[in-house]
């Protein structure tokens, strides 16, 4: 059977890491979840106390490890072997994780990783530059888009079950600051590439944009 590799793209609450990681268990792939590789990248800067320019990331890049591990209780990511899945969710991870992600040789080196892991394909990867540069060749790209309002409740509800306390205020000043940043940042820019297909979740359920996706890839598959 084909192993193709699915691309996900798409801003902040979109919907791509709910979606990615049902579609990738419904056809037995691997997810990979880039963001949570930049987000680790973003822990190590903070707990390192040093400023952010090129010198301090370029020698923090050449001496961490980022591993993507498997489990039963789904994706856990490593930091120099120390599983930090739950502090990259941290609020100042996510607040300096934009600025960090905008360093090309941090970007540099995660692309390197990121097609390492799916030159064999049988992966649904998600971020917000898998289908225009890690994998512009692959067989399906997927670009996710929501209303700002339906963004921002899907994250109000996921802090709120991480028992993180932000009001809807924050949380919309958040996903707008860091959907400006990601777009307009030189370096692989948010954005949907040419060959994309554009699905806008703001009023499906996790269930109807998966099995979108799951029919899409099946095709492609089966061709
Ligand atoms: O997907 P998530 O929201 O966890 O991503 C966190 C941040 O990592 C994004 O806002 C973006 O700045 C960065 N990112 C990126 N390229 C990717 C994935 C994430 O620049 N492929």
């Amino acid at each position: 059977m084909k192993k193709i590799i699915i691309a996900i793209d798409g801003p902040a609450g979109s919907g791509k890491s709910t979606t990615a990681k049902i579609v990738a268990e419904k056809l037995g792939y691997i997810y990979i979840d880039t963001g949570a590789m930049y987000r680790a990248v973003t822990l190590e800067w903070l707990r390192s106390g040093l400023d952010m320019n090129d010198e301090n990331l370029n020698k923090m890049m050449d001496n961490l490890s980022i591993d993507l591990k498997q489990s039963e209780w789904g994706q856990r990511t490593f930091l120099n072997h120390e599983d930090v899945s739950s502090e990259i969710r941290l609020p100042d991870v996510t607040k300096y994780v934009s600025p960090i992600s905008a360093y090309s040789y941090v970007r540099e080196k995660l692309v390197e990783q990121q097609r390492l892991m799916g030159k064999n394909g049988g992966v649904v990867m998600d971020g917000r530059d898998i289908g225009t540069v890690v994998f512009p060749q692959a067989e399906l790209k997927i670009y996710l888009v929501a209303s700002i309002s339906a963004r921002v409740q899907r994250r109000l509800k996921e802090s709120i079950a991480k028992g993180i306390n932000v009001s809807e205020y924050e949380v919309k000043g958040q996903i707008v600051d860091r959907d400006d940043y990601d777009s307009s940042r030189s370096n692989s820019p948010l954005r949907k590439a040419d060959d994309a297909t554009e699905i806008d979740t703001s009023d499906l359920t996790i269930e109807q944009q998966s099995n979108l996706i799951i029919d899409l890839a099946t095709k492609i598959i089966n061709k």
